[in-house]
């Protein structure tokens, strides 16, 4: 099995998910009592948010950098960024670390494109629905992404940041996203894609009628095949 390593802490609750993931997917392939081989290296959330709600990526990278690169020296083989809006950075941690980064965004629209989906609405931070380092990556793969209005993103934006990745699930919250999930299919999305790796804790396929793509778990998918080849 091949090393990978893993950083996370952004935020641990999605962390969490994602440990479990990569663990059931080793299993799932060698069964018994095999399980992941991985180094995790899960940061201190508190400053990265606060530099990127600063607009300051280059703090970001620095913190993010420095543990990437430990990640390498213990050995990991490829670096699993397991975050959505970290990968606006994700070019210049494969330079710092000299590890592959598995790109979530690549593995999302890889498994969308191979289900025949064009069009698909996308949930996520303001920073991966507003700036183009990851709508852009989408639409090379050929994916024309359909972002909600303005003040549906600032609370798809809110309830990430002060309850998802506080560990707080509320009912109120799931019906907000359970509308914005219903607006963006009547605007055509085909399929919505949950691009933050807490939006799995709130909906699933029961809040949606077209199929939604977990981020999480398309990319804990491709960190295991990495590991099994
Ligand atoms: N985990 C979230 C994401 O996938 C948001 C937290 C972060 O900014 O890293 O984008």
């Amino acid at each position: 099995m091949r090393t990978l390593g893993v950083l996370g802490g952004m935020s641990w609750t999605s962390t969490e998910s994602y440990y479990r993931l990569l663990n059931e997917g080793v299993v799932a392939r060698l069964g018994g009592l095999h399980s992941a081989q991985l180094l995790l290296h899960s940061v201190d959330f508190d400053p990265v948010a606060q530099a990127q709600h600063d607009g300051d990526w280059d703090a970001t990278l620095t913190i993010l950098s420095k543990a990437a690169q430990g990640l390498a020296r213990g050995g990991a083989e490829a670096l699993l960024i397991a975050t959505n809006t970290m990968h606006k950075v994700a070019d210049e941690l494969e330079e710092a670390s000299g590890l592959p980064v598995l790109h979530i965004a690549d593995a999302t629209a890889d498994a969308i494109v191979a289900d025949g989906v064009s069009s698909v609405g996308l949930l996520a931070t303001a920073f991966t629905m507003e700036q183009d380092f990851y709508v852009g990556r989408l639409r090379a793969k050929g994916l024309d992404a359909i972002v909600p209005d303005a003040p549906a993103r600032a609370e798809v934006h809110r309830i990430i940041y002060d309850e998802l990745c506080r560990d707080v699930v509320l009912d109120a919250s799931r019906d907000t996203y359970r509308d914005v999930i219903a607006s963006l299919v009547d605007q055509g999305a085909e399929a919505v894609i949950l691009g933050c790796t807490e939006i799995t804790l709130l909906v699933g396929a029961p809040d949606s009628t077209v199929p939604l793509y977990d981020t999480t778990r398309i990319h804990a998918a491709a960190g295991v095949e990495f590991m099994l080849g």
